[in-house]
């Protein structure tokens, strides 16, 4: 991936992408203190707009107070820098990943005296589970690994090091051929998957577990508002694996997994084993908004 053309927006300047670089005693290579965000960018009718830029900022900010890492750039700066990479790297779709990070002026666990760096990359990136899975489902197994308590990594902060947990139940997901995990928290309910935030549908009802343990996506916020505007009653409660086994439908909510159909947990066919019929509505709805083409929210698309 070092080995691209395009542009990097580094510290406040547009730099080559092979320029873009760190150097091996960075702090944050080390100890894993970097924040970071995944934004994706669409093609619209009236050009390229990135979705939900400020939700996004907002939460690096955020993940960033919570480790009290000082960004050296305002909110302004940073969604304005998001657009110039889109431009820059000629990208009509892509995904955006803003990371802040420690310097390598120095080694050992204190941050005192490191100076926090931002980049901004953007290249193109299909479906994050494939795009057969999109249409068909994915199939995913609960990990050995519980997502972290919340008083370990915190989980409202998008840190770098928490996805060591997540890389832990990945790998033992798909090293036994599943596409993806789901992790459950400290004392067994349902959290997230790796890097998804999961929903089923009973009875018609949609339901989201609560957001304890796991990140709060702004894909899963997105959802929320597209199925209550679809009259569809959402709850949110606390879930526990077995609720998923005997579900109607399942399915994942990311930035980069959008909204992936979940066709089977633990090898228990999950409904009818395929794409249900609300996932399919959602999703459909979801791409609709993303591209521009569902009136009423203007605010989420920010053009470049
Ligand atoms: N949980 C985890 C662990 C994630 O990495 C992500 C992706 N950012 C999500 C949930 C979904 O969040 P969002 O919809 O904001 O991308």
């Amino acid at each position: 991936m070092s080995d691209r053309d395009g542009f990097i927006w580094y510290d406040g300047k547009l730099v080559p992408w092979r320029e873009a670089t760190t150097h091996v005693l960075t702090h944050s290579l080390h100890y894993g203190l970097s924040v970071f965000e995944g934004v994706r960018a669409y093609k619209t009718d009236k050009g390229t707009a990135i979705f939900r830029l400020k939700d996004h900022t907002d939460r690096l900010f955020n993940s960033a107070h919570i480790y009290m890492m000082k960004i050296p750039f305002d909110k302004a700066t940073i969604n304005e820098a998001h657009k110039e990479v889109i431009r820059a790297n000629g990208l009509e779709t892509g995904y955006i990943r803003p990371i802040a990070f420690y310097g390598s002026e120095k080694m050992g666990i204190s941050t005192k005296g490191s100076t926090v760096h931002v980049a901004i990359a953007a290249w193109p990136w299909g479906a994050y589970l494939g795009a057969d899975g999109m249409e068909k489902g994915i199939r995913i197994k609960t990990a050995s690994f519980a997502r972290h308590h919340v008083n370990v990594t915190m989980p409202r902060a998008k840190l770098a090091a928490a996805y060591a947990n997540s890389i832990l139940a990945n790998q033992e997901a798909t090293n036994d051929g599943y596409d993806e995990a789901l992790l459950l928290d400290t004392e067994g309910f349902v959290a997230e998957g790796s890097g998804e935030n999961v929903f089923i549908v009973k009875n018609g009802v949609i339901i989201e577990p609560e957001i304890a343990a796991a990140l709060t996506g702004i894909t899963r916020s997105t959802i929320h508002t597209l199925a209550k505007e679809l009259g569809y009653e959402v709850q949110t409660k606390r879930l526990t694996r077995d609720d998923i086994y005997i579900a109607d439908e399942a399915f994942f909510t990311g930035t980069a997994a959008e909204v992936t159909p979940i066709r089977e947990l633990d090898n228990r066919q999950i409904g009818e084993g395929r794409r249900g019929p609300i996932t399919a509505q959602l999703q459909a709805r979801y791409f609709d908004l993303v591209n521009g083409r569902l009136p009423g929210h203007d605010d989420w698309l920010v053009h470049v």
